[in-house]
């Protein structure tokens, strides 16, 4: 007899993830019966990991998260060119023959609260040039904005990135000041629970500035206080973090999740 299908979230550190509560309260909706944990897995263990995955049909395939978005492209077809694209996956699905394929949910997940906006050559402003970065730098390519400044650490990652996707900008320091972006966007992983705080002065952004913290842990990041306090419009990471997990989850147990919960589902993430 079969043991029960299962997913998981993969990444170092791991603990942080919220995916295993998502999925679990949508299998649970639904009344599917599979499983989705969580797995600690260093990224010297990452190609076993697949190798070993690959071989058991109860494995119906992962989500990716730091550090190995990028590593896991080596280890897995690709043919929707995600490589060619965005440059990094974070949903990895097995199919019923034993190929393993790889896909990025993550740039779907971040526009759809920004769908209704137009942004066709508005100025950007985007923290981080990792895994996140990519998939938010290829939709915004797509929504066709202007100049993009990158605040980031690594100065030659971040310029990498905007020849990458094709965007006319700059790369400057963390500590540089703001221009007055329309949007600005954290994607790095500063604010996030056990990592530093990203301290920027939000006064160069004009009045009607949005700004966007992909940082789901904690939703209510010190950067979108700051937001609020100068009463600029604020997304915080829920939407992205349902929009990517929704995808994955038709790839892994092919249903859609429940609607009208998502409510519910805030409420448990942030409990
Ligand atoms: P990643 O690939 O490891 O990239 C991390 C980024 O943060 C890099 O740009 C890195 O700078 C920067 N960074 C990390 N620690 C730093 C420090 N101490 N000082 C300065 N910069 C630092 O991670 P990722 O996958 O892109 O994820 C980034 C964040 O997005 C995480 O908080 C993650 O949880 C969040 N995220 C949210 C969603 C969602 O659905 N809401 C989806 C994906 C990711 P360098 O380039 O200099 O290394």
């Amino acid at each position: 007899m079969s043991a029960l299908p299962y997913a998981e979230v993969i990444g170092d550190p791991i603990s942080h993830s919220k995916s295993p509560l998502i999925h679990k309260f949508w299998l649970d909706a639904l009344g599917i019966a599979a499983d989705y944990r969580r797995a600690h897995i260093k990224p010297d263990a990452l190609a076993a990991y697949i190798e070993q995955r690959r071989a058991d049909p109860d494995w119906r395939g992962c989500n990716v998260t730091i550090p190995h978005k990028v590593a896991v492209m080596d280890l897995v077809d690709d043919p929707g060119d995600i490589r060619g694209t965005i440059g990094a996956m974070n949903t990895i699905v097995r199919q019923p023959d034993g190929s393993v394929i790889g896909t990025n949910t993550d740039a779907a997940g971040f526009y759809a609260p920004l769908a209704e906006l137009d942004l066709e050559g508005a100025p950007v402003a985007v923290v981080g040039a990792g895994g996140a970065a990519r998939a938010v730098l290829f939709a915004l390519a797509r929504a066709g904005v202007g100049h993009v400044t990158i605040l980031n650490r690594s100065p030659l990652k971040a310029m990498g990135l905007l020849a990458t996707f094709g965007l006319k900008g700059e790369v400057v320091a963390l500590d540089a000041p703001l221009p007055p972006a329309a949007l600005l966007v954290n994607s790095s992983s500063l604010g996030m629970k056990g990592q530093p705080p990203l301290d920027l002065d939000l006064s160069p952004l004009p009045d009607d500035a949005i700004v966007y913290d992909l940082v789901y842990s904690p939703l209510r990041t010190g950067l979108l206080e700051t937001a609020d306090a100068r009463g600029l419009d604020t997304v915080d990471g829920f939407d992205m973090l349902i929009g990517q997990a929704a995808l994955a989850f038709e790839l892994f147990f092919g249903a859609s999740p429940p609607e009208g919960r998502d409510d519910e589902l805030r409420a448990l993430l942030v409990a």
